[in-house]
């Protein structure tokens, strides 16, 4: 049940975007370059402009909007709680926040049971290497190239790919390794079990070469999320929490895109059966409908801060409306059983349909995901591999995925692409024929992206 679309404004819209010109700054954008779209609402899968152009939202937004645009029950459970309490600090014990703690501890694993709320996912990284730090006496931490983890300061050092390297202090001791991902083996292996092995010994000899005894943590995305959806090798995970312990390294999962539904469990870590010291989390927790993020913290090194008091906060940790929006999110969740319906989605339409597509185009190298995180990557040709764009292209030289992008917005999708990927991110909610309805614009779209192959040219 769809609302309608409102009846077109093409005159509002204009409004909308040069009102939007005279005065705000937008993130990773060359301000005189963008046009960003005015846009009118959203209802589940979908959002629309003032032109009458309704949008089948294949990114999710960020890959936030877990739960689809403007859930009943979420919605209401904010105007409640703005009429009983907008704001209270911290500090205060308030029913919302103990909550939602609440509703997180008892789904993350192990005994990561004390919550420290945030506004976003870079803070939850930053609180969490700041944990780590001050738990381990350590000061370097370790991440994977292709990864991201923020754009706050020791969050975009630690992020893995160009977005890094404008704002590289360098002086935030992160060092970067290279993870599994067979289909680009930096190991030059060849089957899943190598690539595994490979990785892991890689990562044991970069930690030997940069000192165990200097090293606070390893942080990696369980899934990894906008570098590509790379679903790490069976084992890996294991291997990983097991030279953190053989180091007294602590191991940061960041599930701030995987979790809450989207790889279909509530965190991607329940595929693995791996429990971290430290799980980043945000977009998922409340679908973004208000800012909100956190860290779930082992009982050790929550029990660090027993004593001593832990030197971090934020005035807006914990947020009534934020929380209120949590609990009403995860209920729903829950209830309506929409983790499972994002596994079943993958399963059964989504997987399926993209590795059937992928068949098909010339210009589809690899298919990777799971649940409702999904991502085609794109190549010119698919015995060399080569990406179908460079890595980081722009203007020019990114012609080909800006035209399969508008190729999709003209079909009704709006489509998430990143260098030479197409990621595949609706709602945990999305239907089986809104589904398929998004397939079959991906799939017209590609003959734009097919044009450019060896094959196509
Ligand atoms: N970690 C991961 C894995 C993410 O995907 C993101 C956002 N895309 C972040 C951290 C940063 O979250 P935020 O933008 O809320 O600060």
């Amino acid at each position: 049940t769809h609302s309608p679309v409102p009846v077109p404004d093409p005159a509002a819209g204009e409004a909308v975007k040069s009102a939007d010109r005279a005065h705000v700054f937008h993130s990773w954008s060359a301000q005189g370059l963008i046009d960003p779209l005015p846009v009118a609402g959203g209802q589940g899968a979908y959002f629309w402009d003032y032109d009458g152009n309704r949008y089948l939202d294949f990114s999710s937004q960020l890959v936030n909007t877990n739960i689809g645009h403007q859930h009943p029950k979420v919605v209401a459970a904010i105007q409640e709680q703005a009429g009983r309490m907008c704001t209270m600090a911290p500090g205060f014990a308030i029913d919302v926040r103990s909550e939602a703690a609440r509703l997180v501890a008892e789904r993350t694993p192990g005994d990561l049971d004390k919550i420290f709320f945030t506004n976003g996912g870079a803070e939850a990284v930053e609180n969490a290497v700041r944990m780590a730090r001050l738990h381990t006496g350590r000061h370097k931490v370790m991440s994977a190239y292709r990864s991201y983890h923020g754009a706050t300061a020791a969050a975009i050092n630690l992020t893995g790919d160009p977005r890094r390297w404008a704002s590289d202090t360098g002086t935030a001791g992160a060092v970067h390794f290279w993870g599994p991902h067979l289909y680009r083996s930096h190991f030059h292996a060849e089957t899943e079990e190598q690539e595994c092995e490979r990785a892991l010994a890689h990562l044991e000899e970069t930690l030997a070469f940069e000192g165990p005894g200097t090293v606070a943590a390893i942080i990696l995305e369980t899934v990894v999320g906008t570098a590509g959806v790379l679903v790490p090798p069976p084992g890996y995970l294991a291997g990983v929490r097991e030279i953190c312990d053989r180091y007294g390294v602590v191991f940061i999962l960041d599930e701030v895109m995987a979790g809450f539904g989207r790889t279909g469990e509530w965190f991607a870590l329940d595929h693995y059966g791996v429990v971290p010291d430290l799980l980043t989390f945000a977009k998922g927790v409340n679908s973004g409908y208000v800012p909100l993020g956190g860290v779930a913290i082992s009982a050790e090194i929550a029990a660090d801060f027993d004593e001593r008091p832990y030197p971090g906060g934020l005035t807006y940790s914990g947020h009534p409306l934020a929380c209120a929006s949590a609990v009403a999110t995860i209920e729903a969740m829950a209830e309506e059983g929409i983790v499972e319906h994002a596994a079943r989605i993958g399963e059964t339409v989504l997987g399926p349909g993209l590795r059937e597509i992928a068949e098909r185009h010339p210009s589809v190298g690899e298919v990777r995901g799971m649940g409702v995180f999904w991502a085609l990557e794109l190549v010119r040709d698919k015995e060399t591999r080569e990406p179908l764009v460079p890595y980081n292209a722009s203007g020019a030289a990114n012609a080909p995925m800006a035209e399969f992008a508008a190729a999709c917005k003209r079909g009704g999708l709006w489509p998430m692409t990143n260098m030479n990927r197409v990621h595949a991110v609706p709602a945990c909610t999305v239907t089986e024929a809104e589904a398929k309805e998004g397939l079959a614009v991906l799939d017209e779209a590609l003959a734009v992206a097919d044009a450019h192959t060896t094959a196509g040219a």
